[in-house]
């Protein structure tokens, strides 16, 4: 199911400290006001490859992108 996905611009304590990828939804429903725009992606894990473009240490949000939560 193709969704469009957002990497927090602000590191976020997850417990370690990385940019993470979220959905559209999930980013709104947590309020995060600075955030770049990846794309439209089947999945997460080409979403979280992209934003690996901006930020080195992102990573997918447990909760909306769990099958790119490395940690
Ligand atoms: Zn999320």
């Amino acid at each position: 199911m193709y969704k469009h996905y957002y990497v927090n611009n602000n590191q976020t304590n997850n417990p370690g400290l990385h940019h993470e990828v979220h959905t559209e939804e999930h980013k709104n429903k947590l309020g995060i006001i600075s955030a770049t725009y990846l794309g439209y992606y089947a999945s997460e894990t080409d979403a979280v490859a992209k934003a690996k473009m901006y930020y080195q240490d992102a990573d997918g949000c447990a909760v909306c992108c769990p099958n790119a939560h490395g940690g």
